[in-house]
């Protein structure tokens, strides 16, 4: 029987235009549980989701904290927009703490039920600090008036090492066996003890496959924090989710805005991605065309082997057609596909039969990465990231990055214990688990792609008495991790756009901030300098408020409105984003405009950069990203697209100059000038922002957002700026 640690009776507070203005707080060390009244002031000024995470963050902890600090919190926070089923992808949270793999602010957004249950009962967020003694569940239960804080279900041996199986079996406990969509959990997995890449599985009924289904907050290693605390599994109940609602200050408003948007995704959607039919998985097709799907650790972009894994393969062999498969109520983009019944090949779990959520693009494309392309795999690959709850990307980027090492010579078959081949299923099966488990070789890769390298590098040069800086050199031209976060699926090197997108993430190279590429790539909609600067400042903003209001940006970014073409700036879709306003005001009953919203999002992300800069990264070094994202990292790369390169010099030279002769300096002339273009763009794109050359906010661009106060002085005394100095 668990027992009980702790109790606290409450009454849910009303939601009022989106928002309770209440917090859940929790300690862990001392078995606390608090409700904290927030004032008006504070959703105006950090709205919800990602903005209470930073704001939390930054006040209560200081440049010592650390992911596994007892003061590093945990927040869990929708915002003032989820919970509405009139309008489509509002069905999402965020994840925010300080990261295990960056050091710093991370936030990971993820769907499902959890974020709107939350908000029945009474809470915009949960804030937990603190570590426990004893492995604990919270209990939040809106029906019974109760949370409770209690020991962790004792389950089986093989359930306890799964992420799935843990949160089913919870579930199952609290609700004697009758799931149903009024009951929510989040959960981790054993991943979340072994490696720093540890993810949250949001877990919710779907009542169309009748079973559990999950959506995962999986960039930066949220669930390694949350398992470090203790924190086995959160569970949110209320029968009033729905009723409730998000209670608009115009709820007419609020439904002809979600009828407009939902137009534009049913009439426009199969005339564009067909992310309904297909899914994220429709994205392989089009970025193996374009040369930007990672195989071999981003080496290559493009090969034959694709269609193996293109989506109608997925469609036909593991997805139903036709099905409606949002992750949340009202969402007509309907991208969240899941398989029934896959028996599994590999594995510890091999010959189990078993339901999968997904796959989504970054899925597959961490596949390809290691050269296969098989999609049984794919999806088993899928299934046990789940499982052992740790990120599909960053284990699959590490694991590429190992391959790589292996395939250059820096490990040797005696050192890891069997050969790493591009594309030999076994091999790559028996590394994943490895580092799922941190056994062997996988130790060193469940630590993420900047240890890794670092290790590597110290005894590569230990081994061969090559100077440790000429080592670590050469490693970091294709160790695809910049601040510390692995990269996500797409290849860059092409994209000076999308360089500066994954440079220039605050949290590090995750498409959501600035996904550009398709727009540059594929639309070619930023074809000047000033345009990619342009787009580098007002993405992010944009994107920023996604997060922070707790909606998913698929509908907006990967559905174009109809009008969009006739507008001066097709690739923002103002005319699907004009609709976002209109849903803002009518829940929220304010009058914005897209310069306000725009400008709420600059304070939210002026303030994640301070956290990064007091947590000592945040400068112009922390924006480098390695040379394979922006140029072939050897010249033997540049040769598989020769013809390519050398005509892409030749646009660049000086009339009567030619390229030169041999590979090796034309390689070197390439990577010049992509570096330079890189750096330039820095410059341009800090200046656009309000920042220094050395990327830090100029204390006039805090102050225009009221964010120039001591600690933040203090921030920019540190890195040598002062009160009104212009560095
Ligand atoms: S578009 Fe996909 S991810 Fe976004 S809310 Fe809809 S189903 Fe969920």
């Amino acid at each position: 029987m668990n027992k009980t640690i702790n109790t606290l009776s409450f009454k849910a507070a009303p939601i009022l235009g989106g928002s309770t203005d209440r917090i859940l707080r929790v300690d862990l060390s001392t078995n606390q549980l608090a409700i904290q009244e927030l004032p008006p002031e504070f959703k105006q000024k950090y709205i919800g989701g990602r903005g209470y995470a930073l704001k939390l963050i930054w006040d209560e902890t200081d440049k010592n904290t650390r992911f596994d600090s007892p003061e590093n919190l945990l927040i869990m926070a929708g915002g003032p927009l989820c919970n509405e089923p009139k309008f489509p992808g509002t069905g999402k949270f965020i994840v925010g703490t300080i990261s295990p793999l960056t050091g710093s602010f991370m936030d990971s957004n993820v769907g499902g039920y959890f974020s709107s249950i939350l908000k029945a009962c009474g809470f915009d967020a949960i804030a937990v600090t603190g570590i426990a003694a004893e492995k604990c569940v919270l209990i939040i239960d809106d029906d019974r008036g109760s949370i409770r804080l209690v020991t962790a279900p004792v389950v089986t041996e093989a359930l306890e090492n799964g992420g799935i199986a843990y949160g089913e079996n919870l579930l199952q406990t609290y609700t004697g066996h009758q799931l149903h969509k009024n009951i929510a959990a989040v959960a981790t997995g054993i991943g979340s003890e072994t490696t720093a890449f540890g993810l949250i599985n949001s877990f919710f009924y779907d009542s169309q496959r009748k079973r559990l289904r999950t959506k995962q907050a999986g960039r930066g290693g949220t669930g390694t924090v949350m398992r470090f605390k203790g924190l086995m599994g959160v569970i949110v109940h209320s029968s009033q989710a729905r009723s409730r609602g998000n209670n608009p200050a115009d709820a007419d408003g609020v439904k002809a805005a979600g009828s407009a948007l939902a137009k534009v995704i049913r009439n426009e959607d199969p005339k564009q991605l067909h992310l309904s039919s297909w899914g994220t998985p429709v994205l392989v097709e089009y970025m193996n065309n374009f040369h930007l799907l990672p195989v071999n650790n981003y080496q290559l972009g493009q090969t034959e082997k694709a269609r193996q894994v293109f989506s109608g393969v997925f469609l036909e062999k593991f997805l139903k057609k036709k099905r409606a498969d949002g992750c949340y109520f009202g969402c007509n983009l309907s991208c969240a596909k899941g398989a029934e019944e896959v028996t599994l090949q590999y594995g510890p779990r091999k010959g189990l039969t078993v339901g999968i959520d997904g796959p989504e693009y970054e899925t597959v494309a961490a596949v390809t990465g290691f050269g296969i392309f098989d999609p049984q795999y794919t999806m088993e690959y899928n299934w046990y990231c789940d499982e052992y709850g740790i990120d599909s990307i960053s284990t699959g980027v590490t694991m590429a990055f190992i391959m790589e090492c292996w395939q250059r010579g820096y490990l040797t078959r005696s050192e890891i214990g069997y050969d790493l081949n591009w594309g030999d299923i076994e091999a790559a099966d028996r590394l994943f688990h490895d580092t799922a488990l941190a056994r062997g070789i996988g130790k060193i890769a469940a630590r993420g792609v900047q240890h890794a390298r670092n290790w590597i590098g110290r005894h590569h040069a230990d081994k061969t008495g090559l100077p440790l800086a000429d080592v670590m050199a050469e490693l970091t031209k294709f160790a695809m991790e910049s601040k510390g976060l692995e990269f996500s699926m797409y290849i860059s090197r092409e994209s000076l756009a999308q360089q500066g997108g994954y440079g220039f993430a605050l949290k590090g190279p995750q498409h959501d901030e600035a996904w550009l590429i398709f727009l540059d790539q594929v639309h070619r909609e930023m074809e000047t300098f000033e345009m990619k600067t342009a787009a580098l400042k007002w993405f992010p903003l944009i994107r920023t408020w996604f997060s922070a209001v707790g909606l998913c940006k698929l509908p907006w970014i990967d559905v174009r409105h109809p009008e969009a073409e006739k507008t001066d700036n097709p690739a923002q879709n103002m005319p699907s984003f004009s609709l976002y306003i209109q849903f803002l005001n009518a829940t929220t009953g304010s009058d914005k405009s897209i310069d306000d919203v725009l400008r709420d999002s600059e304070r939210l992300h002026l303030l994640q950069k301070m956290l990064n800069l007091r947590q000592g990264k945040g400068t112009r070094e922390f924006d480098r990203i390695p040379l394979r994202a922006m140029a072939p990292a050897f010249a033997d790369e540049y040769q598989t697209r020769e013809a390519y390169y050398d005509q892409w010099l030749e646009e660049r030279m000086d009339q009567g100059n030619g390229i030169p002769e041999g590979i090796a300096d034309r390689h070197q002339l390439l990577v010049d000038l992509r570096q330079e273009a890189y750096e330039t763009l820095c410059d341009s794109v800090y200046k656009a922002k309000g920042y220094s050359i050395s990327g830090i906010p100029l204390p006039e661009t805090l102050q225009a957002f009221d964010l120039f106060d001591d600690r933040a002085l203090q921030v920019l005394q540190a890195h040598g700026l002062s009160s009104g100095l212009k560095n």
